[in-house]
């Protein structure tokens, strides 16, 4: 087993990912008998108080990565290191000691919050199980958190159903709160919120990220989402990451295709660059239960070369930081920033 990685501000991250494969039998698009490799090879960090965005088409593996790295769905393969300690290898009591510093925030807080409970009960569900505390301790840590949260202490008597869906997941939250973790997955937290309430969200979780230190893995298919609040992005196509890097590198100058293809879909704010096209990805994702050789985007890209369906790509540091998966970048011109050729029609 190996051990714990140093970050580049010498401290130990505060989640490290390796050589993660997670694989589902029988869900396959041609029935039973294909498994599916829903994550492969994956590897990723987070530093304290940093939030990554993990990005991806639906059925990229995005969420399936932030479930197994809570083990909330089976590892078949590598290694989950929670602020140094090797999640994967932990069982029983140790697991859920370990689990406190990891919680999860969903799309739908119903998922979370059971509806014939008011939300105090909700929120005091992780304290009554892991904590020894008097009932009256709950009831403070409780309004505290709803407080911490931009809600009111009488808030925890109501019912999930008389809160609006911003106030439901600021619920969520305080729940995720209550046995203070250090990372918290957030899967696609504010996907089903109004873009005003969105806003709101996601101010309330960088406050709470700057005032604990809290990282965060930011999972979503809103990339100007994921652009606000994330420090460095991770891109996922068909199980892998093809590309990562800081915020504005990514943004700016993508230099995978994929990565390239999913931006331009991003309506521009921007009147410089209102000329920008859109580049549309041809055909479907393919069936991750028989993923094509060689790079598994090669089916969709426009730059395809004969090497590109036969030998998978490394990943390659690329210029401006972070990492890509393509064989333009060893093989061919480097593509960030440069408008791409072909497969463009107008925005
Ligand atoms: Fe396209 Fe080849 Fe790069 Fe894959 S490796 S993204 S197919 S150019």
């Amino acid at each position: 087993m190996s051990s714990p990685a140093v970050s580049s501000a010498g401290m130990t991250p505060m989640l490290e990912v390796k050589d993660l494969h997670v694989t589902f039998a029988g869900k396959g698009r041609f029935g039973r008998g294909h498994s599916v490799k829903a994550v492969n090879d994956v590897s990723l960090h987070i530093d304290r108080g940093e939030t990554l965005g993990l990005v991806g088409e639906s059925g990229s593996g995005k969420s399936t990565t932030g479930r197994a790295v809570l083990k909330l769905v089976p590892v078949e393969a590598g290694e989950v290191r929670v602020d140094g300690q090797d999640v994967t290898g932990h069982r029983g009591a140790q697991l859920r000691r370990l689990r406190r510093q990891m919680q999860m925030v969903f799309q739908d807080p119903y998922s979370s919050l059971d509806p014939s409970a008011p939300v105090g009960a909700s929120i005091a569900e992780p304290l009554r199980v892991h904590e020894k505390m008097s009932k009256q301790a709950r009831r403070d840590r409780v309004e505290e958190l709803l407080d911490l949260v931009g809600l009111r202490p009488s808030h925890a008597d109501r019912y999930p159903y008389e809160f609006s869906g911003g106030q439901r997941q600021r619920v969520a939250i305080a729940r995720a709160l209550a046995l203070n973790p250090r990372l918290i997955v957030c899967d696609e937290a504010v996907s089903a919120l109004d873009v005003s309430t969105q806003n709101q969200v996601i101010n309330l979780l960088e406050d709470l990220r700057e005032r604990f230190e809290l990282s965060y893995l930011f999972i979503a298919h809103d990339l100007a989402v994921v652009r606000h609040i994330s420090h460095r992005v991770a891109v996922m196509y068909l199980g892998r990451i093809v590309e990562s890097g800081p915020v504005e590198r990514i943004y700016e100058q993508p230099a995978h295709p994929y990565t390239q293809a999913l931006l331009s879909a991003i309506p521009v704010p921007d009147p410089k660059r209102k000329g920008a096209k859109r580049i549309l990805l041809s055909g479907d994702l393919p069936d991750p239960s028989a993923p094509p050789p060689g790079c598994p985007f090669h089916t969709r890209c426009a730059y395809a070369m004969d090497v590109c369906s036969q030998v998978m790509p490394a990943m390659t540091p690329v210029e401006g930081g972070g990492q890509t998966a393509c064989h333009l970048q060893t093989s061919g011109p480097t593509l960030a920033g440069r408008p791409l050729p072909r497969t463009e029609v107008p925005a």
